[in-house]
């Protein structure tokens, strides 16, 4: 044969998520954390790596992080599934409760993850966008999912890439009106300090997702958890890689885990340099910038597209454009790096917006000239 059969007809609308990955000196675009492991969490692996068994299968649920996540979270190991990095488990969701006839709800501008995934998995998407502030649409979302026809509800709290959180009194509304699988997804917990967790106990469908790869400097490792319902974790484990998450990143997160209080210092750091970032950006003509409850930024400003290319090229200095997603044109969603990087990232953004407004002063100085000119002309 000298052709391939075509893939399910419902790839060909998909276009797969665009993690660019670009080097840049001043990396702010995918919220990591700016610094690596503290030497000391190294430095007791590397002590031990050479006791490490590589040549073994995984413990397919990580029960030692499994059984930590859980005594932390005044839960059972069984109301704990870990994934590799956050992402497996909304896939796993949306391939145990989404499907072919089966409906999720987003609020978009939200996590692409989940519309991606939903179009993967055959499952219908039923879209109730954010307002102009980007807060929630309450009552078009609380009616939406009165109809009864909605099987899982994503909503990322804060929200990337906007930073807001939607109201506690709306989740408590949606899993009141719905028995649909409510995922809240608290990636940005550690930043926002806001929780769903103490509400589980009532609501068997609220499940909550939270990952290593923010404020525990893990990002590489992929490690996410899913905190929910053991029917629910019991579910998810009949559509999960036995083994997704690798031996190494089992430990190396357990390890972590262990260690978290040490984490509190450089979140609280993170916290003081986003206000930086706010400030900074709030001062520079043209531009609005969004108030955030977690470790990133988002700005609007005229051409940004051009400012994101400008960053890049003549700084080397990498962030998110957004400006291609519906509800988002005109804006670039910054990280909170270091205060290195955020000031590297204040002074560039300065000069690339002060040099637009000269060459601005300039263009329009000689367009009022030419048309005098001609006027004189005429
Ligand atoms: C980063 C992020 C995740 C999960 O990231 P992983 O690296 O896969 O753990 C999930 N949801 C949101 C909203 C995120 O921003």
């Amino acid at each position: 044969m000298d052709r391939i059969r075509d893939p399910r007809a419902e790839l060909e609308e998909l276009v797969p998520y665009d993690a660019k990955d670009i080097r840049a000196e001043v990396m702010l675009a995918s919220n990591e954390h700016p610094s690596n492991l503290p030497g000391e969490v190294i430095d007791w692996l590397a002590e031990r790596l050479d006791r490490f068994s590589f040549n073994r299968y995984p413990d397919p649920l990580a029960s030692d992080l499994r059984t930590l996540i859980a005594e932390a979270n005044g839960l059972e190991p069984a109301n704990v599934l870990i994934g590799n990095g956050g992402d497996e488990i909304i896939f796993d969701i949306l391939l145990a409760w989404g499907g072919p006839g089966r409906k999720m709800l987003d609020m978009p501008p939200t996590f692409a993850m989940y519309a991606i995934d939903a179009q993967a998995t055959g499952t219908e998407v039923v879209s109730i966008p954010r307002l102009a502030d980007f807060s929630a649409d309450a009552d078009a979302v609380i009616e939406r999912v009165s109809r009864g026809d909605i099987d899982v509800v994503m909503v990322a709290n804060p929200n990337n890439p906007t930073g807001n959180l939607v109201s506690e009194t709306l989740l408590i509304d949606i899993l009141n009106a719905t028995d649909a699988l409510v995922l809240v997804d608290e990636a940005y917990f550690e930043f926002s300090r806001h929780t769903m967790r103490p509400h589980m106990e009532r609501h068997p469908n609220l499940v909550i997702l939270r990952t290593f790869s923010k404020a525990f400097s893990l990002a590489g490792m992929r490690v996410g958890c899913l905190l929910g319902h053991e029917d629910v974790v019991r579910e998810l484990t009949k559509v999960r890689q036995p083994y997704s998450v690798n031996a190494f990143s089992q430990w190396v997160a357990s390890k972590v885990f262990r260690e978290r209080v040490v984490f509190q210092q450089g979140i609280r750091d993170l916290m003081r340099t986003r206000d930086t970032l706010l400030h900074g950006l709030a001062q520079m003509d043209g531009v609005e910038v969004f108030p955030s409850e977690a470790n990133f930024v988002m700005f609007r400003v005229e051409q940004a597209s051009a400012l994101w290319r400008d960053l890049l090229h003549g700084h080397s200095v990498l962030i998110r454009d957004f400006t291609r997603t519906p509800g988002l044109e005109d804006c670039l969603r910054v990280t909170v790096g270091s205060d290195e990087e955020v000031d590297r990232f204040l002074v560039a953004t300065r000069e690339v917006l002060s040099a637009r407004r000269e060459s601005q002063l300039l263009t329009n100085g000689a367009a009022s000239r030419a048309s005098g000119e001609k006027e004189v002309g005429d």
